[in-house]
């Protein structure tokens, strides 16, 4: 079955809409883009998008490429004291001559959105009340969709990133998978992927997880999002593994749309914590 990530984040969309509609004021998401990488902005576009149509205040901050570490760091220092703003963004990734985990760790936890801030990740880990990173998050209520049981099963999760790899982990290992991590270095990675009962692949390589890495009856995620001759491609090769799989995610149209939705939700939550 394939798992349909628009339909399922269009419904949180209207759940959000409907809470959002309620609030005294309007929540605020400020978004900063460095840069002109094609895909950021596409991705901030969809946040844009998104905030206004779901009555959210939003500014996106539009920088130049050689904009100094110090006025980046200036304007979120503005953003953590701006009372329409409750949520912050920096859409990564950032120019080299700028630290990303110096402007992360500058972020107020109670305004990090995306769940990239130290302490949200260390009370993640700890299982403690955290803001969770955006895609992760969306990650397993697709698996929750599915019916399926989380607890025992086998999980294998392909790359190690802070963004996808290492939250989706933890985020598995907390609901009592047993989860392996793989990543580049791993050795003879099919042995690891068959005996996936869900099988997360956030790896940045077109259809690299093909039909004889699979268990049979496994959940498959395909985090990835290739852009090959303007078309998008997932980590998973899709055609082949849709029929070995019980449950498979598409790209477009499977772990994308709820990546913003989460954002959304992670929004309202940090104009709870603010707003109280
Ligand atoms: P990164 O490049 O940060 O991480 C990729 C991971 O894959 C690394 O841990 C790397 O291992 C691992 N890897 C690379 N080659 C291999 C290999 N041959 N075998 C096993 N593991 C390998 O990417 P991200 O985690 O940020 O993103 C992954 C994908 O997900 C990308 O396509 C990205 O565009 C997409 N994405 C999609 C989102 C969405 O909303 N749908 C949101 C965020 C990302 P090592 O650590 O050893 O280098």
């Amino acid at each position: 079955m394939i798992i349909n990530g628009k339909e399922i984040a269009e419904k949180i969309r209207q759940e959000i809409k409907a809470k959002a509609d309620k609030l005294k004021k309007k929540p605020g998401l400020a978004v900063i883009l460095v840069g002109d990488d094609p895909a950021s902005q596409v991705y901030v576009r969809g946040k844009e998008k998104t905030c206004n149509e779901l009555g959210f205040y939003s500014e996106i901050h539009r920088l130049d490429q050689n904009i100094s570490e110090d006025e980046l760091l200036n304007l979120v220092k503005g953003l953590n004291n701006n009372d329409k703003i409750h949520g912050i963004l920096v859409q990564l990734p950032l120019p080299k001559h700028i630290d990303k985990n110096k402007v992360i760790s500058l972020i107020k936890p109670i305004k990090d959105v995306d769940g990239l801030h130290p302490l949200n990740i260390g009370n993640l880990f700890t299982g403690h009340k955290a803001i969770i990173p955006c895609t992760p998050k969306g990650i397993v209520k697709l698996i929750e969709s599915t019916g399926e049981e989380i607890q025992g099963r086998n999980a294998v999760v392909v790359g190690r990133s802070n963004l996808v790899g290492k939250p989706v982990s933890v985020l598995l290992l907390n609901r009592n998978a047993t989860v392996t991590i793989c990543h580049s270095r791993t050795q003879d990675l099919k042995k690891h992927t068959q005996q996936a009962d869900i099988l997360v692949a956030a790896v940045g390589k077109p259809e690299f997880i093909t039909a004889d890495m699979i268990k049979q009856g496994a959940i498959v995620i395909d985090v990835g999002i290739n852009r090959i001759d303007g078309k998008l491609i997932g980590d998973v090769d899709f055609e082949n593994v849709k029929d070995k799989c019980s449950f498979i995610t598409p790209v477009p149209g499977g772990v994308g749309p709820m990546t913003i939705a989460m954002l959304m939700e992670n929004t309202i939550e940090c104009y709870e914590m603010i707003e109280k």
